[in-house]
Parts: C-alpha cells; sequence; structure tokens
C-alpha cells in the first residue's frame, strides 16, 4: 500500500509516541496542581512554548496550545472579534475552519468581505489592498492550500495589511507550511499563525496558536484559566509533549528537497492524455491535485485504494473536496469533478512514487474504458 494522503495526516513517529507514553504514564500529574511533580509538568509545558517557538524562529510572542488548527483557527478569528463596526477580511479559499466561520460570522450581523483570488491561486494583493481600511479588524490567509499547494506570498500581505489596515491583526493558517517550508515567523511579521501537530507525524487532536500579543485576544472557552486565559481547560500534557518532539525529528529542508524530487519524478511519470496537474509558480512539493477529465474524482480513490490511498481536495469536507478552490483557479466544473489530491511525504521513496503513477495511470485508463 502506497499513502499519498499526507495532507490529510501523518502517521505518528517513533520519537513522538515514546514521548506521548512518557508524559501520559509516568509523568501524568496536573500541571496546575502546586506539588512539587506537577510542577515539574508546569514547568515542561513552559519550556515547550520556547522549543516550539524557535522552531517557528519567533523571537517574541507566545504559543496557547489548543485542540488543533481548527480551533487554533476559531479562536484566531473568533477570538479577535469585536462588538462595534469593525471589518474582517478573508481569502475566498480559506480551510472550512475559517471559512465557515466567516460564513457564520455574517450570519451574526459582522461586516465580512473576500478577497478575490488570482487565476495562479495566490490571493489576489491589488485586491487586498482594495477591502482594507482603518476599521479592518482582522485579515486571515493561509500560508499553503490544502488543495492545490499554492503558496501565498505572507511576508507581502502583512506589509500591505500593515499599510493599509493598520489596526488589524493579520492571522495565517500554517497548517499545511509549518514543518514542511522552511521560513522564519520573525521575518513574516504576523500576529497570529495556527498549526496542527498531526500534519508532521505528531498526535491528532493537539495544535497550537502563536499569538503576538496575548492582550489582542479574547477567549472562546471559559474556565480555570489556563494558557493565559485564552483557552482554559487541563493542558493535553502528553499530547502537547509529543507535538513538540514530532516538530523537533523533522529536517524541514531535508525532508524539503526530498519531497520535491518525488513530486518532479512522480509529475514526469503522471503525463497522460486526460489528467491535468494543477500547476502554480509557487507551490509546496508536498502536495498536487490531478483533473481526471470524464470521471468522478470519489471514484477514481475507491478504485485506487486497494493499492494507493489518494485523497479528494479536502478531508475534513470530503464531499465538497475543496471545489470553490479550483473554481476559484477558473477550473470548469467537468475537470473538477475528477480532482484526486496526493500528497508527499519524506519517508516514501522514488520507486513507491513512481509506482503509485503508474497504477494512476492504469485505474484511470480503466475507468475511461468502462465509461465509454
Ligand atoms: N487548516 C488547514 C489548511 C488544514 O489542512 C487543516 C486539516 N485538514 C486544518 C486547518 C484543520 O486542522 P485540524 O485537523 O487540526 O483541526
Amino acid at each position: 500500500m502506497i499513502y499519498l494522503d499526507n495532507a490529510a495526516t501523518t502517521p505518528l513517529c517513533e520519537e513522538a509516541a515514546k514521548e506521548q507514553v512518557f508524559w501520559a504514564c509516568s509523568n501524568f500529574y496536573n500541571p496546575s496542581a502546586t506539588y512539587i511533580e506537577a510542577v515539574k509538568v508546569s514547568q515542561a509545558l513552559k519550556e515547550a512554548r520556547e522549543r516550539l517557538k524557535a522552531i517557528f524562529g519567533a523571537k517574541e510572542g507566545d504559543i496557547i496550545f489548543t485542540s488543533g488548527a481548527t480551533e487554533a483557527n476559531n479562536l484566531a478569528v473568533r477570538g479577535s472579534c469585536r462588538e462595534g463596526k469593525a471589518e474582517y477580511v478573508f481569502s475566498s479559499v480559506e480551510h472550512a475552519s475559517v471559512n465557515n466561520l466567516a460564513t457564520q460570522l455574517i450570519n451574526e450581523g459582522k461586516e465580512i468581505k473576500f478577497v478575490k483570488t488570482q487565476k495562479n491561486g495566490e490571493i489576489d494583493y491589488e485586491d487586498l489592498q482594495k477591502q482594507l481600511n482603518e476599521k479592518v479588524r482582522l485579515v486571515s490567509c493561509m500560508f499553503v492550500n490544502n488543495v492545490t499547494g499554492v503558496i501565498n506570498d505572507i511576508a507581502k500581505i502583512s506589509k500591505i495589511v500593515r499599510q493599509y489596515a493598520p489596526k488589524a491583526l493579520f492571522h495565517v493558517d500554517g497548517v499545511q507550511a509549518f514543518c514542511k517550508l522552511p521560513f522564519k515567523l520573525s521575518a513574516l511579521d504576523v500576529d497570529l499563525f495556527s498549526i496542527s501537530a498531526h500534519k508532521f507525524h505528531g498526535p491528532k487532536g493537539v495544535g497550537a496558536l502563536f499569538v503576538n500579543n496575548l492582550a489582542k485576544l479574547k477567549p472562546l472557552v471559559y474556565g480555570g484559566g489556563q494558557e493565559a486565559g485564552l483557552r482554559s481547560g487541563t493542558e493535553n500534557v502528553a499530547g502537547i509533549m509529543a507535538m513538540v518532539k514530532a516538530a523537533e525529528s523533522v529536517d524541514i529542508t531535508k525532508n524539503y528537497e526530498k519531497v520535491l524530487k518525488l513530486r518532479n519524478a512522480f509529475l514526469k511519470e503522471i503525463n497522460m492524455e486526460g489528467l491535468t496537474i494543477v500547476k502554480a509558480e509557487n507551490q509546496s512539493p508536498y502536495i498536487l491535485t490531478i483533473l481526471c477529465k470524464g470521471v468522478n474524482g470519489e471514484t477514481m480513490v475507491r478504485m485506487l485504494e486497494n493499492e494507493v490511498i489518494v485523497g479528494r481536495g479536502s478531508a475534513c469536507s470530503a464531499k465538497k473536496a475543496g471545489n470553490h478552490v479550483l473554481e476559484a483557479m477558473g477550473y470548469r466544473q467537468d475537470l473538477i469533478k475528477g480532482a484526486i489530491r496526493i500528497s508527499f511525504d519524506a519517508s516514501l521513496s522514488e520507486s513507491d512514487v513512481l509506482k503509485a503513477a503508474k497504477i494512476i495511470k492504469q485505474k484511470y485508463a480503466e475507468l475511461v474504458e468502462k465509461l465509454k
């Protein structure tokens, strides 16, 4: 079985698994308790924030641990909302955890604006500028799109935001970029940045929100005041420690180069009439969408599943399969219907991806033949 749905999730790495058992079984104390063993756990959490900040390349700011990126995105967006005449600006191709929240905010009467997407899949930087003003409270734009792999120029966006919406907080959903693209948060000038552990061989149900200035956020849940009062509830210590260990175990640059080679080898092999590769100038090598003409993407996924596991646009909203993203890039509906998403991992070998490409071509040809 060749697993090519690594943007949906990845298996837990051994280092993280060991760390998780250690903190769950031997050092299980509640970090809010006052006896020495609990204080040691609390200290470990404090250090974990600094270790994570080091991987982020963040000089300042804080880390709020969450149950994943869906919660981190909700905390960033809703936690930034204020009463009154504020405006909130979103890219139009965000993950459901931002996009559906934006829709909910519209229903609640908030002033929401969506920024156009360019044909190359990146946010339309000129349109962004037009949407900004003094009233804008939040701008939210993802780093790497989870359907197309398209990379937005985050440093460029933050410059535009600072100039044209000086009162806005800038939030980035960095789920598909963190531990994959080499970057330093300190060079990007963002206020809020979400990550999810299970995308980089950490456990599911753990994530974090980088927050530049804690005072600018409001909590979504109230309780014992953990996580600087922004996310009450006993911390998932084992999950958090395993997430940080998983992040530390990744060699980002080495993996990037390996995955780039894997992707190029795959692309050479997949070349076939009827298969359109969604390519862009600025694209993560980890994610690739293929449009299979004349067939249904879901049928392709099921035909392949005994040999190659591939995804549809977005596992979290598989029924919609990220259609809005491909639509924004100008692809025709009949092609979008046949979309499958390939996502790589550095643990794969070149022979794995070449074999997978051959199987995809063969199954596609079989399906086209059947439908004749
Ligand atoms: N944002 C993006 C870009 C994602 O790809 C995902 C995961 N599909 C999420 C947010 C949600 O992450 P989580 O599974 O941790 O809630």
